[in-house]
């Protein structure tokens, strides 16, 4: 997919559509996810500000630093013919985006803005009700385009070819640290840009899924869950887990990982339009409840995925959203009931008619000899 593709000039429209459509005057957006989003700028987040301000009637202006300038017409932004407005060191940028928008009764802010700009933008803003810009963002946000769907793809190809090599790298002597460094390399040699997160949990720490690594040296007869993830150039996340076995494992942890595996399947085959989130979270939940594991699955079962490595929607009990077609999200149900634990995670896009999934490794446990 090309750069256009993937940040059309048509989202600074829609988002004024839904910002008028959620009550907001005006959105305002600062460096991360939804700014690149609309306007496909990757800013960096500093105390200077830049802000894409997108009045509900009237013309968006993106505020830069004067010393940003260059960077910001270089990005996607530069070709949108969007007006860049750039401030020089002693004037007061907050008070240049209040005298853009005007009298404004609620604007809405990025929901990742700093609480030093809010309070900024607060006190150039007296009187306006401040409120998150996710009002008008999440509809769009939450819809993967096919450029989109195409960027999460290339993710899912990327970090795959990362855990076909990982049981070549699992090896008894070696710390979850040293193994965890040299996955780091190969997440950025197999073309992410950014590293954004490596888990290598072996023995009991395969039962805490957030673990990241440590200098527990592995031994044969442990499990290993290993969760890893990156951005990629285009912005968009990769996260894959699989679980692996150095050497034979332990008879009940066999047991449930074929409960596992069997609910992994279960919640991927239940994705469709129509069906809510929290039904694929029960669909990954029924099983491991049925076989006696179910206090052993004590998180959700997936997040969305895109910009942002979780995002909306999230795939847990209480979320009666309904799925469409363009949503991607992990499945990732995990089973920890110490001393060990597992974890199968892909990523999957509800299609017209059910789902694709973004990863492809094999999802039965991998033996490594
Ligand atoms: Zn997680
Ligand atoms: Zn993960
Ligand atoms: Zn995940």
């Amino acid at each position: 997919m090309t750069t256009d593709e993937l940040y059309p000039a048509g989202r600074l429209g829609q988002v004024r559509e839904t910002a008028g459509a959620a009550g907001l005057d005006a959105v305002l957006l600062t460096p991360g996810p939804d700014l690149r989003y609309v306007i496909g700028y990757d800013a960096k987040q500093l105390e200077r500000l830049t802000c894409l301000a997108i009045p509900a009637d009237g013309e968006p202006a993106l505020f830069v630093p004067r010393l940003e300038l260059a960077a910001a017409q270089a990005s996607p932004a530069g070709s949108l013919g969007l007006e860049m407005i750039p401030w020089e060191e002693t004037e007061d940028p907050f008070a240049l985006v209040a005298d853009l928008l005007g009298p404004v009764a609620t604007v809405g802010l990025s929901d990742r803005m700093w609480a030093l700009s809010v309070l900024k933008f607060r006190d150039a803003l007296p009187g306006a009700r401040l409120a998150p810009a996710g009002r008008a963002l999440r509809t769009l946000r939450i819809s993967k385009t096919p450029a989109e769907v195409a960027a999460l793809r290339e993710a899912g190809a990327a970090i795959d070819r990362v855990h076909a090599r990982v049981p070549g790298w699992l090896r008894p002597g070696l710390t979850e640290r040293a193994v965890g460094s040299v996955i780091t390399e190969a997440i950025l040699a197999e073309g992410h840009a950014t590293v954004d997160f490596v888990i290598v949990g072996s023995g009991s720490n395969a039962a805490s899924p957030h673990h990241e690594v440590s200098d527990r040296v592995l031994a044969a007869g442990d499990v290993v869950v290993v969760d890893i993830g990156g951005t990629m150039p285009s912005g968009y996340c990769s996260d894959s887990t699989r679980t692996y076995a150095l050497g034979e494992p332990p008879a009940e942890f066999s047991a449930y990982y074929k409960v596992l595996y069997d609910a992994q399947e279960a919640a991927c085959a239940a994705v469709r339009p129509g069906v809510t989130a929290e039904s694929v979270d029960a669909a990954a939940r029924e099983p491991i409840t049925r076989a006696g594991y179910g206090a052993a699955f004590f998180h959700r079962t997936g997040h969305g995925i895109g910009l942002e490595a979780h995002e909306d929607p999230y795939i847990v009990a209480g979320n009666t959203e309904a799925l469409e077609p363009g949503m991607a999200f992990s499945v990732e149900p995990g089973i920890y009931p110490g001393p060990h634990g597992a974890r199968i995670e892909d990523i999957v896009v509800c299609t017209a008619d059910g789902a694709e999934r973004l990863n492809h490794t094999p999802r039965e446990l991998v033996v490594v000899a």
